[in-house]
């Protein structure tokens, strides 16, 4: 193919560029290029560039989202207080109306205790 050129390295002309650097888009080869966790950089310097812009970008969001509040809290001891309640209640029906050794004797003695 006579038309397509590589592109060549910013630092090393001969050599072919991997990539581009994601902070200033300088081509670079694999000799020169530094590996980043989002990509490659031409110097240590951009990448410590585009690491922070990314960094402080991603921050905006994530503080707003986590806040492990006291309404969520509440409202899972209000689940926790609602269930106990609903089997407490139903136990107690359930001893009421048929008979449960030990139950039936625990929910008979508290009502004579209560007068009944
Ligand atoms: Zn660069
Ligand atoms: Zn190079």
């Amino acid at each position: 193919m006579m038309g397509a050129k590589t592109i060549g390295c910013i630092n090393h002309p001969g050599m072919e560029a991997i990539g581009r650097c994601r902070q200033c888009g300088k081509p670079v080869c694999k000799q020169c290029g530094l590996t980043g966790a989002k990509g490659i950089y031409c110097s240590e310097v951009c990448k410590e560039k585009h690491e922070q812009f990314i960094q402080r970008a991603g921050n905006l969001e994530p503080t707003r989202g986590y806040r492990p509040g006291v309404g969520f809290r509440l409202r899972q001891l209000l689940g926790v207080l609602i269930t106990l309640a609903a089997i407490v209640c139903v136990l107690g029906m359930v001893s009421y109306l048929t008979y449960i050794p030990l139950l039936t004797d625990l929910t008979t003695r508290v009502l004579s205790l209560l007068g009944f």
